[in-house]
């Protein structure tokens, strides 16, 4: 059986108050006993997320990683960095990375070789616009956002990471995929891993992402292919990211 898997992705919002408050609401809070849950913040809060999340149910994540181990890149963080600063998981192609820093899919799948060169489970985000679901091109668009990754991984690298399946029109615009949108394509996704190695179908975790929210979570983790979320602007708030934490 899968674990659970719900991850906050702060983007660039939250502060090292926040940090704090979070930890310590997460120390005491009771959640269910099969969930690994994750928070994302940006970068400058990661050192103190890390000794503030110790002893709390609390995993680290980031936000990018470069494809470089170290060198000449201004500005870039390594795998190895984070892997210092106690960070499991990295997200990798978000679309916000694709869309306004013009990453690649080459750049996705070097990023994401690089992440699981330095230990980190990559969480490989994925999705398609509005313009391509209304073309009717949404499992295409997918599909090939997943295979072109997994096509440059061996079996025991494919089985190592997440996905999130995040369409781009749901994202930030409360305009949440149905229930029976998102299992639809997030079976698609796992129907393709399927053709590709049997265990690791049965073993993926599949993340929906876009405007999940506490009222909406229940219905959504409740699919049979959903394993969890992708949280955007409810993992800024406590209240609301205890709740869709209780609902998986
Ligand atoms: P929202 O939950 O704010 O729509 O963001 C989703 C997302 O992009 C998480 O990575």
């Amino acid at each position: 059986m899968r674990t659970p898997l719900i991850a906050g992705n702060w983007k660039m919002n939250g502060s090292a108050r926040l940090v704090e408050e979070f930890a310590a609401a997460f120390a005491k809070a009771s959640l269910p006993q099969k969930l690994d849950i994750v928070l994302i913040p940006p970068f400058p809060y990661l050192d103190a997320a890390q000794r503030a999340f110790a002893g709390t149910p609390l995993a680290l994540g980031a936000q990018n990683l470069n494809a470089f181990e170290s060198g000449a890149h201004t500005g870039e963080v390594s795998g190895a960095m984070l892997a210092e600063f106690g960070v499991r998981y990295v997200l990798v192609g978000h679309s916000e990375r694709r869309q306004l820093y013009r990453e690649s899919d080459d750049d996705v799948c070097a990023r994401v070789e690089a992440a699981l060169n330095a230990g980190l489970t990559p969480i490989l985000c994925v999705g398609e616009t509005l313009e391509e679901r209304d073309g009717e091109r949404t499992m295409d668009v997918v599909l090939g956002q997943v295979k072109v990754v997994m096509d440059r991984l061996d079996g025991a690298q494919r089985a190592k990471l997440a996905l999130a399946y995040e369409p781009v029109w749901a994202i930030g615009t409360g305009r949440t995929a149905t229930p029976e949108q998102a299992q639809e394509v997030m079976a698609g996704i796992r129907a393709y891993l399927k053709t590709l190695d049997t265990a690791l179908a049965e073993q993926a975790i599949l993340l929906y992402g876009g405007s999940m929210n506490a009222s909406n979570a229940a219905e959504l983790l409740a699919q049979p292919d959903i394993d969890g979320g992708l949280v955007g602007g409810a993992s800024l708030k406590i209240d609301d990211f205890n709740a869709i934490c209780q609902s998986a």
